[in-house]
């Protein structure tokens, strides 16, 4: 039995560069804070590591803050900003509806205990941001905005953000990106875009899992989360994870499939709506990531979906979170207009470089029967 994964928005599989890349500096002793032979070594692939993802992202060098992830890319980006902002007397965070967990519960934490005013923008039915929303907000509380949050790509449906518009818009405002699923898969580059900061992922472009980085415009000083040894421009304090910065970087310069990607995504799309003429596919079919495809099922539960699912060997995913084994009701498909019952009749299928058209095949192959018994399920 094959065994299909289509959750490559959730991680996707190691690059063979990165793996080669990690193997063999982990076999490299060295401390890259160490002064000594073995510590200039080490540091010598770090910083060669640095310059690789500052030439793809388009920063400087120095504009590369690595971090354990990309959850606290954004947690040091958002809070920093905040504390920066509120040292000036502006208490506002500005986020969309739909960003990640990553960005919503630390907005949601400076609000609870740092005395920040959240206000969220909304999304269109597409599930792009409103920017008469957008505008709004700005000419209303422009001089109290600490800073703007407003994610890239969204994981769940895969749509792009308008972020040149939300930086032209911002003006002197710090803004924030996230654009963890976006690298590698479309262009981004941080210097045209104007940014303050932005979030990375190694594990969803062929690198390692526990290892991202922030991009952190020169001259922009923040307030650490993690005090320490002064590493990262003293704002993120911490050894330096060498195996898995040069395998990052190795996954990096890897050339990702764009145009294997996008085939498989319409040609899944294409069946699925010849096999189920109800399905609704989520956000906005243009200006989009070429991997993810969200669907609704009318009539049936995505956690029954994702399990019927797995036992055909298919490993999809609702791209929502999940709290003590439950799938919630996607913010993202509620922001655009969903009902709390179509939200969680929902699936993402997110495809990858690796992906291929058996794998589309086989999936194909067991949806309609998989659809079946969820609707069957959900009618008892
Ligand atoms: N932001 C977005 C949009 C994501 O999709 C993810 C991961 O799912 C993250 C942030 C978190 O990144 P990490 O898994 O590196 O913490």
């Amino acid at each position: 039995m094959p065994s299909i994964y289509v959750d490559h928005a959730a991680t996707t599989p190691m690059s063979p560069a990165a793996f080669e890349a990690i193997s063999t500096q982990l076999q490299v002793l060295g401390n890259p804070s160490s002064l000594h032979t073995h510590g200039r070594s080490t540091r010598k692939s770090v910083e060669d590591a640095r310059e690789v993802i500052a030439k793809q992202v388009h920063c400087l060098p120095s504009e590369v803050i690595f971090t354990a992830s990309g959850t606290e890319a954004n947690n040091i980006a958002l809070k920093g900003l905040y504390w920066q902002g509120r040292s000036q007397g502006k208490n506002v965070v500005v986020i969309s509806a739909i960003e990640h967990h990553a960005i919503l519960d630390p907005a949601q934490w400076l609000k609870d205990h740092e005395g920040a005013e959240l206000i969220t923008v909304d999304v269109t039915a597409d599930g792009v941001i409103d920017l008469v929303s957008l505008k709004n907000i700005i000419d209303k509380k422009g001089s109290e905005i600490a800073v703007i949050s407003i994610m890239h790509a969204n994981n769940e449906t895969g749509t792009l953000q308008p972020i040149s518009d939300v930086v032209a818009m911002a003006g002197q405002i710090p803004v924030h990106t996230d654009a963890v699923q976006s690298f590698k898969k479309i262009p981004l580059s941080f210097s045209q875009l104007g940014l303050y900061a932005m979030s990375l992922s190694a594990h969803k472009i062929g690198g390692p899992l526990g290892i991202g980085a922030l991009i952190l415009k020169r001259a922009v000083e923040i307030p650490a989360l993690l005090h320490g040894g002064g590493q990262e421009r003293e704002i993120r304090s911490g050894t330096l994870n060498a195996p898995s910065i040069v395998a990052f970087a190795a996954a990096a310069q890897d050339e990702y499939q764009i145009a294997q990607v996008i085939e498989l995504r319409n040609e899944f799309i294409k069946q699925v709506k010849e096999q189920f003429p109800d399905v609704i596919i989520n956000g906005k079919n243009v200006d989009r990531l070429p991997g993810i495809v969200n669907v609704t099922f009318p009539g049936t539960q995505s956690d029954t979906l994702l399990l019927l699912l797995d036992k055909a060997n298919v490993s999809a995913s609702t791209g929502s979170a999940c709290s003590a084994g439950v799938h919630e009701a996607s913010h993202v498909l509620l922001a655009m207009g969903h009902t709390q019952q179509s939200a969680q009749s929902s699936l993402r299928f997110s495809f990858g470089s690796t992906s291929t058209h058996d794998d589309l095949n086989f999936i194909l192959s067991v949806l309609p029967d998989v659809i079946a018994r969820g609707r069957a399920a959900n009618t008892k």
